[in-house]
């Protein structure tokens, strides 16, 4: 069981290209304000469109036991036994508590089956290509595909048709009841989730648990899938990338913005949001 952190802070973090490296996948620029973050009791929990077993492989690597929010928000993981009490709406499930937002793969997969006739040849999935296909895809090597083709709520999709019938085919999965975000390099096909809703719904499990103190969140990204997080913690650290502009958010204040992209930046920012509440730590 963990003990009440007395300041209240809390990271959520994106990884690809905010905690990783946008090119070698490296967090090594962020160590030391990773073991920093241990060291005060500050959870640092993942926020990613990775898959729940590609998040626990790098866990493993980082040393990290806190819950995480796998495929875009789609479901949250909390370790068994990390709270005193099991939160309200979640399911035992393979030693985590499991808070799912998003219908199973198999119901999106049926959704994409029901348009195969109309936009035939015009698309492929994960599904349907396996983990060779995976691998020509994104450049992953063998293991790393396969756990990227083990998705539980969602399906990933690459586009081969013109670009004007791929608006028609979002409609058409829109209409089926899918959400659909548009990720580098594939459509990612799901139910209606968000980061932000898994980010406000985690947040409310710690507040409930750390009665002494009152949460303070901080909320690490960097591309358009991560705007609605970043609208919604009490702080939000924007990370530059070397491939993409800024999200643009809506709020004014409580954002920092890195001057360096990746782990870099992630360092930097977090530093700077830790010199904003040192009154809590000391
Ligand atoms: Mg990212």
């Amino acid at each position: 069981m963990r003990v009440d952190n007395a300041a209240g802070l809390l990271v959520f973090t994106d990884l690809d290209g905010s905690l990783l490296d946008h090119h070698s996948y490296s967090h090594q620029a962020a160590l030391p304000q990773l073991r920093r973050l241990e060291q005060l009791g500050v959870p640092v929990i993942p926020v990613s469109s990775k898959t729940r077993q590609e998040i626990e492989a790098l866990r493993r690597q980082l040393g990290n036991t806190e819950p995480f929010i796998a495929e875009n928000g789609a479901a949250a993981f909390i370790p068994q036994g990390y709270f005193a009490q099991q939160p309200a709406g979640t399911v035992l499930r393979d030693g985590y508590w499991v808070r799912e937002w998003a219908a199973e793969r198999d119901v999106w997969l049926g959704v994409l089956t029901s348009l195969e006739d109309e936009f035939a040849g015009e698309y492929e999935t994960f599904s349907a290509v396996g983990v060779e296909g995976v691998m020509a895809l994104t450049g992953l090597d063998r293991a790393a595909a396969e756990l990227a083709n083990r998705r539980d709520y969602s399906e990933q999709v690459r586009w081969l048709g013109e670009r004007a019938r791929k608006a028609v085919f979002v409609e058409a999965l829109q209409g089926n009841g899918a959400s659909v975000t548009q990720g580098g390099r594939f459509l990612s096909v799901s139910g209606n989730c968000s980061k932000g809703d898994a980010l406000c719904w985690l947040r409310e499990v710690y507040q409930a648990a750390w009665q002494e103190c009152t949460v303070c969140d901080l909320a690490i990204g960097d591309s358009a899938n991560d705007i609605d997080m970043l609208e919604v913690a009490h702080t939000c650290l924007l990370i530059r990338s070397p491939a993409h502009e800024l999200p643009r958010l809506q709020r004014q204040d409580g954002i920092l913005l890195s001057t360096v992209p990746g782990p870099a930046g992630w360092a930097e920012g977090v530093d700077r949001w830790l010199q904003n509440h040192q009154e809590k730590l000391a």
